[in-house]
C-alpha cells in the first residue's frame, strides 16, 4: 500500500497533475469534480428508497470494500505471484483470477509493460471486461484514438510471448484510428 501514500514517487513516476490538463478544462469534468458529494449522497437516498439500510450498507459500504481490497489485491499479489510474459525488469505478474476480479487489472504485467495501452488482456482468452468497455464505446463513436501495444514496444517486451501472434491485438478498426500494424513475433 505504500504506493498509495508515497505521492513523491507517484508525480516522479507520472508527472505533475498538468497532465490532465485536458480533462480539467472540459465542462462535463469540472462538473463531476465539484459536484462528487452529491453523487455518493444521491446513490444513498436512491439505495435507502429502494431497500432501506441494508441496501445502503451493501450497495455502498461492502461495495466500498471490496473496490478496495481488489485494487490492493492488484497491487500486492500481482507484485509477487504469477506469471511474467514481458521483459518489464519490475516484479508485474499475471494472474487470470485477479483479471476477472478487477476487470483485466489483473494482467499487471501486460499493463505494465505498455502503460498506455487501453487493452490488457492481450490474448482472447484474457478477460478484459474494461476493454470489452472501451471497445464498445469506441464503437458507438464515443471513445476515440483508443491505444494499442505499437509494434516496437512488442518487439522490445518480448520474451516468453514467442509463440504468440499478434494478429488478435489489431482489431479491426474503427474509422482510422488503430495504431498497431498487423504484426507477427514467432
Ligand atoms: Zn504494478
Amino acid at each position: 500500500m505504500k504506493w498509495m501514500l508515497n505521492t513523491d514517487e507517484i508525480l516522479k513516476t507520472c508527472g505533475e497533475h498538468k497532465i490532465v490538463d485536458d480533462l480539467e478544462k472540459q465542462v462535463f469534468y469540472k462538473f463531476l469534480q465539484k459536484t462528487s458529494p452529491l453523487h455518493t449522497l444521491a446513490l444513498a437516498l436512491i439505495l435507502y428508497a429502494l431497500g432501506g439500510v441494508p441496501f445502503v450498507v451493501w450497495g455502498m459500504g461492502v461495495r466500498a470494500v471490496c473496490l478496495f481490497h481488489v485494487t490492493c489485491l492488484v497491487n500486492s499479489i500481482c507484485h509477487r505471484h504469477g506469471q511474467q510474459p514481458w521483459i518489464t525488469n519490475d516484479l508485474s505478474r499475471n494472474i487470470w483470477w485477479v483479471a476477472i476480479l478487477s476487470f483485466g487489472e489483473g494482467w499487471h504485467n501486460n499493463h505494465h509493460a505498455f502503460q498506455y495501452s487501453a487493452r490488457f488482456g492481450l490474448k482472447w482468452w484474457q478477460m478484459d471486461i474494461a476493454w470489452y468497455t472501451v471497445r464498445f464505446l469506441e464503437t458507438i463513436g464515443l471513445a476515440t484514438d483508443v491505444k494499442l501495444p505499437i509494434p516496437t514496444d512488442i518487439q522490445r517486451r518480448t520474451c516468453s510471448y514467442s509463440q504468440t501472434s499478434f494478429e488478435s491485438l489489431n482489431p479491426t478498426p474503427i474509422g482510422a484510428k488503430s495504431v498497431i500494424a498487423p504484426h507477427q513475433v514467432n
